[in-house]
Parts: C-alpha cells; sequence; structure tokens
C-alpha cells in the first residue's frame, strides 16, 4: 500500500551557484516526482532560523543558518507515492561521503554542511514545511 504524498524539497545555495538547478529537477522527474509548485527567493536569516528552528539547540545552528541565507534557493513541493521517504533516499545521507552512490548528495554535495538539498523528514514535518513557503 502506498500513498500520494507531497514533500517540501529545497535546491540549496551551494547547488544553485553551481547551476544545478535543471539536473537535479530532472532527476527529480526521472525518479517520478511531479513539481507541483517552486519558486526561487533569497532568505533572511531570521527566516532561516524559523525554518530550521528544531535545530536551534544544535552547535551548527548558527552556522546553517547563515548558509541557508547566503543566497538563493529553489523550494519546490515534490508529490510522488511515499514521496517523504523516496526523496529522503534520492538524497542520501546528511554527509555526502557517507550518502550512496546515485544519491543527489553523493552527486552533488561538497560537505556535511554544504550538501546541496533539503527534504522534509517526515509527513507531518512535510505539511509545515510547505506551508511555510507556500501559505500566502
Ligand atoms: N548540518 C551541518 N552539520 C552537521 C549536521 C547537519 O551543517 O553536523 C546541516 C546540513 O546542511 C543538514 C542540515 O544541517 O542538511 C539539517 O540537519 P539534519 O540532521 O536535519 O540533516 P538532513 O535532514 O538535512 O539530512
Ligand atoms: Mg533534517
Amino acid at each position: 500500500m502506498s500513498d500520494l504524498e507531497q514533500t517540501l524539497s529545497i535546491i540549496k545555495p551551494d547547488a544553485v551557484e553551481r547551476n544545478l538547478e535543471n539536473e537535479i529537477k530532472t532527476i527529480f522527474q526521472k525518479n517520478g516526482f511531479k513539481i507541483k509548485n517552486e519558486k526561487k527567493l533569497k532568505l533572511e536569516k531570521s527566516e532561516a532560523e524559523q525554518f530550521y528552528k528544531v535545530h536551534e539547540t544544535k552547535p551548527f545552528y548558527s552556522d546553517l543558518c547563515e548558509y541557508l541565507s547566503s543566497g538563493p534557493v529553489i523550494v519546490m513541493i515534490l508529490e510522488k507515492e511515499n514521496a517523504v521517504k523516496s526523496n529522503r533516499d534520492l538524497m542520501g545521507a546528511t554527509d555526502p561521503s557517507k550518502a550512496e552512490e546515485g544519491t543527489l548528495r553523493k552527486l552533488f554535495g561538497k560537505s556535511i554542511d554544504k550538501n546541496s538539498v533539503h527534504g522534509s523528514d517526515s509527513l507531518e514535518n512535510a505539511q509545515k514545511e510547505i506551508d511555510f513557503f507556500f501559505k500566502n
């Protein structure tokens, strides 16, 4: 049994800066994801802090928010059966050096912080993150 789900994906600044947007979108589409909505934007640091609030106690929080707001990002609503897990699988491990062959982070990630893509980690967070970017 599987359900059609939506998840939130972000192409992070390190990937946008290297013009990887189209290549990454093509990989999503080849893997059965439909891009239901998308926009390019640049976050304020305060917005990145809100987005990554679950990590506020982590030592990397400030650098992470600085980085996510350092340049344009592409945010996308991706739709597929089991989209949340399917996207996490396609992204690979947080640390690109530990990510499996063929995953987005293995292909494009530069380091554990500049790892090219974000993907929601649960259906509940996917809805919150979609609302964060796309609810008026
Ligand atoms: N991150 C970092 N250092 C770490 C762990 C995470 O800079 O030691 C960054 C990295 O960009 C990661 C983001 O913080 O994608 C969120 O961390 P999380 O553990 O949620 O990883 P993800 O869900 O993105 O795989
Ligand atoms: Mg996460």
